[in-house]
């Protein structure tokens, strides 16, 4: 730990870029400044774009077009508008942000292989344009800029463009360092590999993808702009078609979803993409033939290899130092806490009343509340919600309520409707009709992100942890609605931010504690059995504070023994905790024993309400039964 720790990314870029601040111009020729430059830049493009690409997975094939708009931004900045390259660069940039939000919009929209295709027809789009751009963009013979004179300084034009990508390059490094660390690195994650769960936690998706969007374009426009300032033109060629293929080696060669891995592909490609160009005509060749290699024989890129054969070495996703100073929250604190939240969406006059009922197992008397709140108003209501999918009628016209700090089990044969309704409790699906009230208001039609943030919290009947992120990064996500600092605070590290990161590792302990899992904290998400997995999933949703949670066929897969700690680890949510729980699930004795009442749905429709007692005696029940399992 302390080594990893003594050589953090941080340090480690801090030495290198030092040595290659020192030794490029003092020991190489020209030529060697501009292949360092040029090493920088392509680092530069290689961290935007594993920002869409590698964390976030927007598989976005337009980078190289807004490369194009930050060159030529930058470029007619200087020849048109008669800016130095100080403004031009910056202004090339803003351009490029732009255009990468106007990606952005189709991307929201499009499934991965179309927002792939339609990236592609941006890029020859764009290229066209500069083809045919007549003065603005100087046609196919580009516009000529002349080099930035360094001279007051005392370096040459190459020193000078050189240093000052160096030390743009470093800084723009030790923030990306920064952010990916943080919650902000953790939603990109989190997004990119398991998009249905950013939604169910609250985590703003749109938003999300729109900024990492913006800011590679930003990134990329800006190294277009330092790319002019090398060269001292800029024209259609140097920004095109082969740069598709370029740009996606960077992060796939290096590793994607590592800052580090952008880094190193970016480098060594260039250096072998110079090397290349000595065989006259056979570099293309030469970059298939690597790229194929690489997919078949190193997918996860050579800082991805070397990230899994010394876990030491991962870059650490939360700030390690904050994580090894960080204990356990106490239960008493955390609803506390869950408590003022929710008045204070109340008070805003966001929400109404998000109940959190008093934690029994810490109250005076020791005696669940949970009972004496039968006249409060239903955390959940289904007003003749229905829903049908093509033919198939998943809900037909269901009437229902679940009142506040109890545990209301739904059953019912396979294919009745019970995922459905889960789904449309937490926003997944519309119905198609009636409505939906969470807490006292309608929420029809929400999205899942607001029900999130409104105290609904649920997990999905497939086991879902984001695989890349560690167990308590996992947990952490949980509390991540309730984040206000966002990714500048990040990058500076303001008190708000440290606060809110210590405070969400010190909740997700609790919460990890709370299912006896904190022995596996440091596990990746994808390291664990299944039931393991469930429990993981079920402290995420405890840490994320919320009065209501949602459990689909937690038991699924489990053994019997595992079965009976789960009953208590349900029955505890209630009696500790005072969340109200609806618990959807196959194997009958689990919701026999833990809930307070069982509906029972056949064919999207409710058959039965009742007491579990009365549920086991029911002839219908039974019948519905028949012929299905158990
Ligand atoms: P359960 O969870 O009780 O097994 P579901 O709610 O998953 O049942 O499914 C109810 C019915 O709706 C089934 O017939 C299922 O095939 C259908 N269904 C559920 N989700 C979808 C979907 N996304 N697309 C098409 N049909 C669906
Ligand atoms: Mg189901």
């Amino acid at each position: 730990m302390t080594i990893s720790r003594a050589l953090s990314p941080t340090t480690v870029t801090l030495i290198l870029m030092g040595a290659v601040a020192i030794a490029v111009p003092f020991f190489t020729a020209s030529y060697g400044i501009y292949v360092a430059s040029l090493m920088l830049i392509n680092v530069l493009i290689a961290v935007s774009y594993n920002f869409l690409i590698g964390y976030t997975q927007q598989f976005s094939l337009g980078h190289v077009a807004l490369y194009a708009i930050g060159a030529y931004g930058t470029a007619a900045g200087v020849v048109h508008l008669g800016l130095p390259y100080v403004l031009a660069i910056p202004f090339g940039a803003t351009l490029a942000c732009l255009g990468g939000v106007l990606v952005a919009l189709p991307a929201l929209r499009l499934k991965i292989f179309y927002l792939a295709i339609s990236t592609l027809a941006l890029t020859m789009l764009v290229h066209w344009g500069l083809m045919h751009g007549g003065a603005l963009t100087g046609g196919g013979s580009g516009l000529r800029v002349g080099r930035a004179d360094f001279a007051a300084i005392g370096l040459s034009a190459d020193q000078g463009a050189f240093y000052l990508i160096l030390a743009a390059v470093t800084v723009i490094i030790l923030i990306a360092y920064r952010i990916m660390a943080s919650h902000v690195g953790r939603r990109m994650l989190c997004i990119g590999e398991r998009e249905v769960i950013a939604g169910a936690l609250g985590i703003p998706v749109y938003h999300t993808k729109v900024k990492v969007f913006a800011v590679s374009g930003l990134l990329v426009g800006l190294a277009g702009g330092f790319a002019v300032l090398l060269l001292g033109f800029a024209d259609p060629e140097t920004f095109f078609i082969i740069n598709v293929i370029l740009f996606f080696m960077f992060v796939i060669v290096g590793g994607r979803k590592f800052i580090l891995g952008s880094v190193v592909g970016a480098v060594f490609l260039t250096g072998m993409w110079e090397y290349l160009r000595l065989l006259q005509g056979l570099h293309e060749i030469g970059l298939g033939l690597l790229l194929l290699a690489f997919m078949m024989f190193m997918p996860v890129g050579i800082v991805g290899a070397l990230a899994a054969k010394f876990p030491a070495w991962r870059e650490m996703r939360h700030a390690a130092g904050i994580a090894e100073r960080t204990d356990a929250g106490r239960t008493t604190e955390v609803i506390e806490r869950a408590r003022a939240r929710h008045k204070a969406l109340d008070s805003d006059g966001q929400s109404t009343v998000a109940r959190i009922p008093a934690a029994a197992g810490h109250n005076d008397t020791g005696v669940p509340d949970g009972h004496s709140s039968v006249s409060e108003p239903p955390v959940v209501e289904l007003l003749g919600v229905s829903k049908r999918f093509g033919g198939v009628v998943a809900l037909n016209n269901i009437e229902l309520s679940f009142s506040p700090g109890q545990i209301h089990g739904i059953i019912g044969p396979n294919g009745s409707g019970k995922s459905t309704l889960i789904n449309i409790m937490s926003g997944v699906v519309k119905p198609d009709s009636g409505s939906l009230r969470l807490f006292d208001e309608n929420v029809t039609g929400q999205t899942p992100s607001l029900m999130a943030r409104k105290g609904i919290v649920r997990s999905f009947q497939d086991t879902k942890l984001v695989p890349s992120l560690t167990v308590l990064e996992n947990v952490m996500l949980g509390s991540d609605k309730w984040r206000t600092a966002g990714a500048v605070a990040a990058a500076v590290g303001t008190k708000t931010f440290r606060h809110e990161e210590r405070q969400a590792i010190s909740d997700a302990r609790w919460a990890l504690d709370f299912v006896s899992m904190s022995e596996f904290e440091n596990r990746l998400g994808n390291q664990l059995s299944g039931g393991q997995m469930r429990l993981v999933e079920i402290a995420r949703a405890v840490a994320s504070q919320s009065p209501l949670i949602l459990l689909d066929e937690p038991a699924a897969g489990l053994s019997l023994n595992r079965i009976d700690s789960l009953r208590n680890l349900i029955l505890r949510l209630k009696n500790e905790l005072g969340v109200t729980v609806i618990l959807v699930e196959h194997v009958l004795n689990l919701v026999f024993e833990a809930s307070d009442d069982v509906t029972v749905l056949a064919a999207g429709e409710v058959i039965f309400r009742g007491t579990p007692e009365q549920a086991r005696d029911d002839e219908q029940v039974r019948s519905a039964y028949l012929g299905s399992h158990r």
